[in-house]
């Protein structure tokens, strides 16, 4: 029947990707280091089993059909586990970052109406610092060591007695995972993953051009779990058969080089930071690892300068960039080099390479300007960029944040950008008001606003500096009010109640009046200016 269904209307959930890891990937490993270094071995296949015991067992808990159940884990086999049972039974996985501060995840499990939490042992304090804030239903606690916390179910136990689910039939439009991202101004804003977007990212994410994904792979997703599904690697490798390793929460250099070492891997990805740190590392031992295996590094979630390209080609391995956001689950674009560019010289490598890439297949992209006019694609013109596609949000939850959204249906980065004649994206600054340190953000409207309540201060522009280890930090300038006085570590102290540590700025510039645009803002621009060496490629 032409033009009416003639092929099969199969669903594109990711009951299909947790089933073919069952059937088809039972050798393919999933190594979990430990905190005490140890590690432990599994397989896809064993995990995907596992699965459907740990969904029978959350079923009897309570948990129905687009109920959300929190983890606050590391990357580790258990956290695959419940990325394969939750939303395989029809509830969804929300991944919390432990890193955040107490009041931003009471906000955002309340915000979310988890009802039910998984935290591992080693995240109890942090678990504590919020809990009474929600009333979770149920909190299951993965205990390697010691007895289960008193009021707490045993992750394990649970498993042990529950009889495999059998997989129920899911509409690809529903909820499968959801994720938290920071807000310009404020509160952090939940974006929902339906099936399709998760299924369609995964099969595009494993493309040659994208990050070339197969079975013959060992991935080490040194990007959290929390953080926008790892990239979607976790079910890129269950999709494909790619071994993962997990690293825990350890993340120094030499121990990440030990697993990447010992355990073969062929494709890493995680933040510049972390990058950053193992090339120092390398430099200074250059014999100690053999990575011969390791075919990429795919750094992403903050610009790539180019020494870091540079200095990871003097050791034989190459980097990938990746462009993406929260808001694109995650991936947006990858930076490949054209087979043109191949043969040029050195310099318009690098230059490419440090730019963040051409858009996946179905990621359309438009940058606008300032006038609201779509700019061309010649390498020069400067806008914000838009995208749109299967795996891009449409809406945050709850309403939210309608204004990142235009009339017509595209989601605004906030990334200002220029695009090439290739359609290779170069982003050259940020609309939105935030410092990204580490991979991590810092709200510096929230900050500015809680300095500002401090008596005596006038007026505090915070402004992104670049950063050799971390990429960018917050630099705070303060305009004092006349005749009071204060100094940085009274400031620190002052903002240490309502934001993380590695929040807080270092530097604090201190003067009569900060400048002023137009129409009244901080001129941020005349800022940057004024107190960071420029460090953009
Ligand atoms: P998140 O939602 O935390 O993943 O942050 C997304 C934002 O990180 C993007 O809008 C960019 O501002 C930034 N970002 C991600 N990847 C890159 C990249 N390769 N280069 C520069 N900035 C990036």
């Amino acid at each position: 029947m032409i033009n009416g269904l003639t092929m099969d209307d199969y669903p594109l959930s990711l009951t299909a990707v947790v089933e073919r890891a069952e059937r088809f990937h039972n050798t393919a490993k999933v190594v979990s280091r430990r905190p005490d270094g140890s590690v432990d071995r599994t397989t896809l296949g064993a995990c995907a089993i596992r699965a459907r015991r740990l969904a029978s067992a959350l079923a009897e808990l309570g948990v129905g059909d687009g109920d959300r159940v929190a983890t606050l884990l590391w990357n580790q086999a258990e956290h695959l586990e419940l990325y394969f049972a939750v939303p395989a039974m029809g509830a969804v996985v929300h991944t919390l970052n432990p890193r955040l501060h107490p009041d931003e995840l009471a906000f955002i499990v309340e915000d979310a109406q988890d009802r039910v939490i998984v935290v591992d042992e080693s995240l109890l304090e942090v678990f504590e610092s919020f809990r009474h804030t929600h009333q979770f239903e149920h909190v299951i606690s993965i205990t390697r060591e010691g007895p289960t916390p008193d009021g707490m179910l045993d992750f394990e136990s649970l498993i042990d007695a529950a009889e495999p689910m059998v997989w129920p039939t899911l509409d690809e439009r529903r909820a499968a995972a959801m994720c938290y991202t920071s807000g310009t101004t404020g509160r952090p804003k939940g974006v929902v993953y339906s099936h399709r977007a998760l299924v369609l990212h995964s099969l595009t994410a494993a493309l040659p051009d994208a990050l070339g994904v197969s079975a013959r792979d060992t991935l080490l997703p040194v990007v959290p779990m929390f953080h926008a599904n790892a990239w979607g690697l976790p079910y890129a490798a269950a999709l494909l058969g790619a071994g993962l390793v997990l690293p825990g929460s350890r993340l120094d250099s030499a121990s990440v080089l030990d697993l990447l070492a010992d355990e073969q891997v062929t494709m890493t990805a995680g933040v510049p930071t972390v990058w950053m740190a193992m090339l120092d590392a390398l430099d200074a031992e250059p014999q100690r690892w053999d990575l011969s295996r390791l075919d990429r590094l795919i750094v992403g979630g903050a610009a790539v300068p180019r020494s870091m390209l540079e200095g990871y080609d003097r050791h034989g391995l190459t980097v990938v960039q990746a462009w993406g956001m929260t808001e694109t689950a995650p991936l947006g674009a990858v930076s490949r080099l054209p087979a043109d560019l191949e043969e040029s010289g050195t310099d318009e490598r690098y230059k490419f390479r440090a730019r963040q890439g051409v858009a996946m297949p179905f990621v359309d992209i438009r940058a606008r300007n300032d006038s609201g006019d779509f700019i061309e694609w010649n390498d020069r013109e400067m806008g914000e960029l838009e995208v749109r596609g299967p795996w891009v949000a449409a809406e945050y939850h709850n309403g939210k944040g309608a204004d990142s959204f235009t009339p017509d249906g595209w989601f605004r980065t906030g990334d200002i950008v220029r695009i090439d004649h290739r359609g290779c994206i170069w982003i050259c600054d940020r609309a939105k008001d935030m410092v990204k340190s580490g991979g991590e953000w810092i709200s510096s409207v929230d900050l500015e606003n809680h300095l500002m309540a401090h008596p005596a201060v006038a007026e505090a522009a915070v402004i992104a500096v670049p950063d050799a280890r971390w990429g960018e930090r917050p630099l705070a300038v303060i305009a004092l009010r006349d005749g009071a006085a204060t100094d940085p570590d009274q400031l620190r102290e002052h903002l240490g109640t309502e934001f993380a540590r590695w929040q807080l700025p270092e530097r604090f510039e201190f003067v009569t009046a900060i400048p002023r645009t137009a129409t009244g803002k901080f001129k941020k621009i005349t800022l940057r200016e004024q107190f960071s060496a420029a460090d953009r490629p």
